[in-house]
């Protein structure tokens, strides 16, 4: 009898696992019905021996001190700031929008000042009710139209005015010359990997795991007590109001007997391209070798569910499933797939780590 069955060993099913394991000297078994750990995060050397994110760039970012000194337990740090480009008029300028960006874009001497005044006569002040509103109200239809609009149809198939602020919000513009992507205190790629790191923290005498193994193989034949469930929400209730949609990416991998491709992890192509950016994860993972794999993200509405899409009508049938799984005892849902949201890693670590610590408390409360 295992005390805890965990469905997924990506970051949420492992961190659990390894909780419930170490701390709570419970019995785990985790299954996954991929062929290895890290779930979204997996990274794996290719043929050529390039290290690859297998679902697209994985960048580490946080504010959050408890989850990296948490992780930081399983990985050292390769130090990387992530820096974007975007493809746009024929230049690859620096994303999100800056102060070299608008300099370089229209060929001006913008200042920090100079560029709040050409923006304010840009921005289209409005109630923030959308993700175009967001940009719209920040910089104007033009930039918004070079940058945005044409990347977001094609990331989720629906138009920046169709899709909740949060989406766009995730984008800063800076009146500064500061080009990180992310801003956050903690930054940095697992020196060996994230497939490494999640191998670790499954690495545990209490912690079974069982790999191209289905929850529903398996949920009738192995005995457990509570079950925590990282999968997609609808599909736990065999979609009884509906499919919640998803957005997927079709990558296309391709090795080149040449040191470097491009001059950052990440190119974005907002125009006439069919994929939305190209990556090289070289310059983010610090690998040294003559070759090089770019890999090409082209969106596509079948396939893996890879992004929850948040617009209203999601949220609400999402709701109809969050107040199922609320009435259920001792199962608990967790993760980007089973609560619907449109979390980064840590916040995924965050989430789970809370919910250990729910556990915990009623384990305590019940022993009292
Ligand atoms: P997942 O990683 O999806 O793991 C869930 C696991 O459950 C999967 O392995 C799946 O096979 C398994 N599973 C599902 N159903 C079943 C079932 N019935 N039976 C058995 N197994 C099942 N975050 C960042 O912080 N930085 C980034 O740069 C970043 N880039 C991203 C790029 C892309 C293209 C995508 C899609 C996501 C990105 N993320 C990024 C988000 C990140 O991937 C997630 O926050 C995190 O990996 C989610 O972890 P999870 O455990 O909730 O889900
Ligand atoms: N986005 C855009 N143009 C870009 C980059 C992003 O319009 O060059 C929009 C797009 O809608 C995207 C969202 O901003 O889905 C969030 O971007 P982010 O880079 O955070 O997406 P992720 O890395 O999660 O795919």
């Amino acid at each position: 009898m295992f005390d805890y069955l965990i469905v997924g060993a990506g970051l949420a099913g492992s961190t659990l696992a390894e909780r419930l394991a170490s701390e709570k000297n419970a019995k785990v078994l985790v299954v996954d019905r991929r062929s290895h750990v890290a779930g979204n995060a997996y990274d794996c050397y290719d043929d050529s021996g390039v290290l690859v994110h297998r679902y697209g760039a994985h960048l580490f970012h946080t504010n959050d001190r408890e989850v990296y000194l948490y992780l930081s337990q399983f990985t050292d740090w390769h130090h990387y700031i992530h820096r974007v480009l975007s493809w746009v008029d024929g230049q690859q300028l620096p994303f999100p929008i800056n102060l070299d960006t608008l300099n370089q874009l229209y060929g001006l001497s913008l200042t920090e000042e100079t560029m709040k005044l050409f923006l304010d006569e840009r921005a289209e002040a409005q109630e923030i009710k959308n993700s175009e509103n967001v940009i719209v109200g920040q910089v104007g239809k033009e930039l918004y139209e070079k940058f945005f609009a044409n990347y977001t149809r094609k990331q989720w198939g629906l138009s920046a005015a169709e899709l909740e602020p949060e989406v766009c919000a995730r984008i800063p513009v800076r009146f500064n010359r500061d080009s990180r992507y992310f801003t956050d205190v903690y930054q940095g790629m697992p020196k060996q990997g994230y497939s490494r790191m999640i191998e670790r923290m499954l690495q545990h005498p209490n912690i079974k795991l069982m790999l191209q193994t289905d929850f529903t193989e398996i949920r009738h034949l192995i005995p457990y007590k509570q079950l925590i469930y990282t999968g997609p929400i609808d599909e736990y209730f065999n979609y009884a109001y509906g499919r919640l949609p998803y957005r997927s990416l079709r990558f296309e991998f391709e090795t080149l007997a040449q040191e470097s491709f491009q001059p950052a992890c990440v190119v974005n192509y907002p125009n006439e391209f069919d994929f939305t950016r190209i990556l090289e994860m070289k310059h983010a993972t610090g690998q040294k070798c003559e070759v090089t794999t770019i890999v090409r993200e082209y969106p596509v509405a079948e396939g893996e569910p890879y992004y929850p899409v948040p617009a209203k009508k999601n949220r609400e049938l999402y709701q109809r499933y969050a107040e199922e799984a609320a009435k259920m005892d001792k199962v608990y849902f967790v993760g980007r797939l089973a609560q619907y949201r449109y979390l980064n890693m840590d916040q995924v670590v965050r989430e789970a780590l809370d919910l250990f610590a729910r556990l915990r408390s009623q384990d305590i409360t019940r022993r009292i």
